[in-house]
């Protein structure tokens, strides 16, 4: 329990992702430490060729790990086996075929490069207006969704990390009706919406989404939330937990989801001082 909320962590990264900074019994202590209910190990999963982390996940190795962090936590702590799949739709099979035969507790999907080009940088704006470049960004976000492969959607926005430097501040006006529409497929698929606090410690100011799309979020009829770090370090492990719970409970999201074997089951946020 963090700050009288049911606590948990769903975007965590350790060595088992090639950007990870700790082992997974490392966040777990950091875990306990902090007062987390439940943590979602998310290792990365990456398809593109031309992504230097393409062959770095080992689903083996990760699961042992985290079979050993059971035995030694598990009466502490709950502990999730997830994966965090870069999603571009052109190699949409490859990922059908890798969630077929590995088995996971939740699976999140994250966009990072549209055709093959990362998010808002000088080659991927090349030519586009601010609105186009966001544009196509929720369009491979609505098509991840579309997929069937995915629980969780994660880190909505988070093209923000790099178009608000390149772009100026963020105005999601522009943008309001296509997410509706995102949003409308997700409520209908029963994938769920991540509040990710990542954004309030990469300086572009708030979650990803922004605040105003979990309004529009919940105001659809939105009931299945996800929270998570992105911690890829245990300093940030549980960061911001409180104003991510908030921000669900201010727009009458009374529940955060947990996963196992990709069935969600929602808990109460609010447990009491
Ligand atoms: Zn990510």
């Amino acid at each position: 329990m963090i700050n009288g909320f049911f606590a948990i962590d769903y975007q965590v990264h350790s060595l088992r992702s090639h950007d990870g900074q700790a082992t997974i019994r490392d966040q777990c202590l950091r875990a306990i430490e902090i007062g987390l209910d439940e943590i979602g190990f998310s290792e990365h999963k990456d398809f593109d060729p031309q992504e230097s982390a393409v062959g770095y996940f080992d689903y083996a190795l990760y699961r042992n790990e985290i079979e050993r962090a059971r035995e030694e936590f598990g009466c502490a702590l709950n502990i999730r086996l997830g994966v965090e799949i870069d999603y571009q739709r052109w190699f949409e099979n490859e990922i059908r075929d890798f969630l077929a035969i590995h088995a996971f507790d939740f699976v999140i999907g994250s966009v990072h490069y549209v055709d093959g080009q990362m998010l808002m940088t000088p080659e991927y704006n090349a030519g586009k207006t601010v609105e186009e470049a966001y544009q196509l960004y929720f369009d491979a976000v609505a098509d991840s969704v579309r997929s069937g492969l995915i629980d969780i959607v994660g880190h909505l926005e988070y093209a923000n990390r790099r178009g608000v430097p390149a772009f100026g501040p963020y105005n999601p006006t522009p943008y309001r009706d296509q997410v509706a529409g995102l949003f409308g497929e997700m409520v209908r698929c029963g994938v769920a919406l991540e509040i990710n606090t990542a954004g309030l410690r990469q300086g572009v100011g708030h979650t990803y989404p922004c605040s105003a799309h979990v309004q529009l979020y919940a105001s659809l009829g939105g009931k299945l939330l996800s929270v998570g770090s992105d911690s890829h370090d245990p300093h940030d492990l549980g960061a911001f937990y409180k104003i991510a719970a908030e921000l669900a409970l201010s727009n009458g999201i009374e529940e955060v989801c947990v996963w196992q074997d990709r069935n969600p089951t929602l808990i109460p946020l609010r447990m009491g001082e």
